[in-house]
């Protein structure tokens, strides 16, 4: 797989963009609640902890699942929200994403 940004920034960049579009439409926000910058920061520290580091799955492939149940419910609900919506919004990283976890499988 070729990598023209770092991985595991780019994935943080990737949730971060998803939580903002999700926190704009659900929460009525133009910057992220406490609630969202909440669940941001968790996930880029889960992600800074990642034992796979750069040749890190993405996250609906790892084996491992690393955030706390109520984490992962959120981001389960961004996600639900945000996928979608981010190939409209921001296609290179959506694209990108979708090929990186179908070569993974
Ligand atoms: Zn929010």
């Amino acid at each position: 797989m070729f990598y023209w940004k770092d991985p595991i920034e780019w994935e943080k960049d990737i949730l971060e963009k998803m939580v903002r579009l999700y926190c704009k439409a659900k929460h009525q926000k133009k910057t992220p609640c406490h609630d969202c910058l909440e669940m941001i920061a968790y996930a880029k520290n889960r992600l800074n902890s990642c034992k796979y580091g750069k040749v890190k799955p993405t996250c609906g492939n790892c084996p491992i699942h690393c955030y706390k149940p109520i984490m992962r419910d959120r981001i389960k609900e961004v996600m639900r929200y945000a996928g979608p919506r981010m190939m409209i919004v921001h296609p290179l990283d959506a694209v990108w994403h979708l090929i990186k976890s179908k070569t993974q499988k």
